[in-house]
């Protein structure tokens, strides 16, 4: 197997994770609860959290997100961003509440005196700030001369902010340049990576619902990836935010970027599959969620070239003629009866 060289970058820390240089790529996802609803909120940082989510956003817009802040910092041990649209108060009571990170854009939110209030906190405490460009917020000056949708607008437009916050010393910078359409998205970050070396978080915005999005995700995040860019990474779904995790787990491990956790090989089927293997993958897919070792396994139709053809994985089942086969390494090591197949895999599983 090969493995990805990555971009070198600057590197800090978001609570305890850290982020670019030799870091290992990170998860996000963002709350959706109703603002201001406490318990819904740490039930749903649990729930990202135990789904593999490193890092959780949350929208502030006032002091009710303020409470839940500080609920949720002395309640889950998860590095929590404040997603500040306007307000500079909102990023100073944020950073007091203990906040891990700021996601603004310093351009907008008003005068000097107030930037430099915002950076002189963060700074004091270390934090990272995003500039999270995405083509809705591109300035009127840029968008008029580059379009909206163009990858120079958006870098610009990045360019504008990073240019603010350098100028006050302040460079504990992470840059996220968001796009729905795949192609810009991928042509904004490779422009803004040659042209800086702050880490990268990816992203394609307003991606849809699951199936559609992790697709459109995968393409544009996993080819950034293949790349050697970015450093962290959000899968936008128009669904729960644990299927977002489920999503970025998928597309980290099919590029050899995350380790631990189990990945599945199954073939497509054909005229010569003697199991019922479509609904014996699902099961097999659903249970391997709770393995947490570093191993391939595999879920082959039939006998003639489901082993050979999965030699690389560490396990693996395969159906032959109405009983089944568990295979290691490619060697057959014992015959099951069918209707046990997915437990004796995982009694196998538990001795790996
Ligand atoms: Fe067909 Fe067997 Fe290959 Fe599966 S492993 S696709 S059943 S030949």
């Amino acid at each position: 197997m090969f493995y990805l060289e990555r971009r070198k970058t600057k590197e800090f820390k978001i609570g305890k994770i850290g982020i670019g240089g030799e870091y290992p790529v990170t998860i996000q996802s963002m709350l959706n609860t109703k603002n201001g609803d406490i318990s819904s909120a740490i039930e749903q940082t649990e729930r990202l959290k135990d789904a593999g989510c490193d890092i959780v956003r949350l929208a502030v817009t006032d002091d009710k997100s303020i409470e839940v802040v500080k609920a949720l910092k002395s309640r889950i041990d998860i590095p929590l961003v404040a997603d500040i649209q306007f307000d500079y108060k909102m990023a100073l009571k944020s950073i007091e509440a203990g906040i891990d990170k700021i996601r603004l854009n310093p351009g907008n939110i008003g005068s000097d005196d107030k930037v430099r209030e915002v950076v002189k906190s963060a700074s004091e405490r270390n934090l990272p700030i995003r500039i999270g460009v995405n083509t809705g917020s591109v300035s009127k000056e840029i968008a008029e001369r580059y379009g909206r949708y163009s990858p120079e607008g958006l870098v610009l437009e990045a360019q504008r902010h990073i240019d603010i916050l350098e100028s006050l010393n302040f460079e504990n910078i992470v840059i996220s340049l968001k796009a729905s359409d795949v192609v810009t998205m991928i042509k904004s970050y490779k422009m803004m990576a040659s042209r800086c070396d702050y880490p990268l978080h990816l992203g394609v915005t307003e991606a849809g619902t699951a199936y559609s999005g992790t697709v459109k995700s995968a393409v544009g995040i996993g080819a950034l990836l293949a790349d050697g860019i970015g450093d962290t990474i959000r899968v936008s779904l128009t669904d729960e935010p644990c299927e977002e995790i489920r999503a970025a787990k998928e597309i980290l491990k099919s590029l050899g970027l995350k380790k631990d956790g189990a990945s599945l090989v199954s073939c497509p089927t054909c005229s010569r599959c003697s199991i019922d293997l479509i609904s014996i993958a699902k099961e097999v897919t659903k249970r391997l969620e709770s393995v947490q070792k570093n191993i391939k396994v595999a879920v082959m139709g039939c006998v003639v070239n489901g082993p050979g053809e999965a030699q690389d994985a560490d396990i693996g089942i395969t159906g032959a003629n109405g009983e089944g086969l568990i295979f290691k390494n490619g060697e057959i090591i014992r015959r099951v009866p069918e209707e046990k197949i997915i437990d004796e895999l995982f009694l196998e599983i538990d001795k790996l």
